[in-house]
């Protein structure tokens, strides 16, 4: 993918975005981070990362219907981990088909394939 402005560079990154190689000095090289996450652990590892790079999170989510987003910045908001969370009931058809990374992603899969 390329970019149709001179200040923004779009980049995927695979499905793991903990990886080791996405660590502090990755995230420094952004002046803002847009997330387009579907599991806690990967947004949890970003925010972190954001956090001790000092660089703005955009952090986005969706459940059915409904969209949220928050910004989170290091000194003026509360992280995403500091954020109350609702148990989670639903789970991104995505990740319980392709990738499955908790046991109840195979749990919801089993109960999905029974109906
Ligand atoms: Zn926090």
């Amino acid at each position: 993918m390329t970019s149709t402005t001179p200040f923004v560079t779009p980049l995927f990154t695979p499905p793991s975005s903990c990886s080791s190689e996405y660590n502090v000095a990755w995230f420094k090289r952004f002046d803002l981070v847009l997330n387009a996450l579907d599991n806690r652990q990967a947004r949890c590892h970003v925010n972190r990362m954001c956090l001790a790079a000092d660089v703005p999170l955009v952090e986005s989510g969706s459940a059915g219907y409904l969209g949220q987003v928050t910004v989170i910045k290091k000194g003026l908001t509360e992280c995403y981990e500091c954020q109350p969370k609702p148990h989670q009931k639903t789970f991104p058809g995505c990740t319980i088909r392709n990738t499955p990374s908790e046991p109840i992603h195979c749990i919801v899969w089993a109960k999905h394939l029974f109906k």
